[in-house]
């Protein structure tokens, strides 16, 4: 599942070819993933608008457009945004096309899907879930009073805390299990048990596995993945620090990967 780097990356690009373009065709038939639901509100909403700014929250996207209406989009599973040429055929996962123009220039991004869990929603205000979205890390930097403050009143473990998107918009299971291997804390350690050093410790890490994973993604092409990972996905191979073997928990469903010796279980 796409998560802030990645969802960061397609902003940049999104960016590159919206901002202050004119949109002059927009389509999507897809009601799974359109909201609210009738395609024809989409290509209205769209048509003949300026993109002003493409943001992002956490893993939200914004497009402002010139007459105040906004564009949301969410990538969910498998949702991503490349830029095609205008002529090009709509392929098979393509869910959605948004023509610009520019000067002279002709340009045209689709939203691609193959699981559809992603989704479009058309607004004139931020809509609920946008609003409901705690800092973005990236953005806003992480404040470790705030998030000691969180986690003191939390019987959860602190990866579940950490991938909570009002407590910080973004981190996934990937970001979430990275930083705490940095951190040298148990995944299912408790909030409410961490000393103070301890929450600097969880803030620096995820700052160690945001900046990393943001300086892999740009550096990739479109959609590549790449494994760059120091225990994601890694269960049974050697800890990159101390060579003891990876185990995996499931943790709230989640599948969570972590070194016994560096982020020993809390006696
Ligand atoms: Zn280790």
């Amino acid at each position: 599942m796409p998560e802030l780097p990645d969802v960061e990356v397609v902003r940049l690009r999104l960016d590159g070819v919206l901002r202050g373009a004119t949109v002059t065709a927009a389509a999507s038939k897809d009601r799974r993933i359109l909201r609210p639901g009738a395609p024809a509100g989409f290509g209205r909403a769209l048509v003949g608008r300026k993109v002003s700014e493409v943001a992002r929250r956490g893993k939200w996207l914004r497009l402002a457009l010139g007459d105040g209406g906004r564009l949301f989009c969410h990538l969910g599973m498998t949702g991503w945004w490349v830029e095609r040429e205008p002529e090009a055929a709509a392929e098979r996962t393509e869910r959605a096309r948004i023509d610009v123009r520019r000067g002279r220039a002709r340009r045209s991004v689709r939203y691609l899907d193959g699981r559809r869990f992603g989704r479009l929603v058309v607004a004139r205000d931020d809509i609920p879930e946008w609003r409901a979205l705690g800092p973005d890390p990236l953005a806003d930097g992480i404040d470790v009073d705030r998030l000691a403050e969180l986690l003191a009143r939390s019987r959860r473990p602190v990866k579940d805390t950490l991938m909570d998107q009002g407590v910080l918009a973004g981190i996934g299971n990937i970001l979430a299990t990275e930083a705490l291997w940095h951190a040298r804390l148990d995944p299912r350690t408790p909030g409410k048990t961490l000393s103070h050093a301890e929450v600097v410790r969880v803030a620096r890490g995820l700052g160690t596995a945001l900046r990393h994973e943001m300086k892999v993604r740009l550096g990739a092409k479109d959609d590549e993945w790449r494994d760059v990972f120091a225990v994601y996905g890694h269960a049974g191979a050697p800890c990159p620090r101390c060579r003891t073997p990876i185990e995996r928990v499931v943790l709230s469903g989640r599948g969570t990967t972590f070194c016994p010796t560096c982020q020993p279980e809390r006696a």
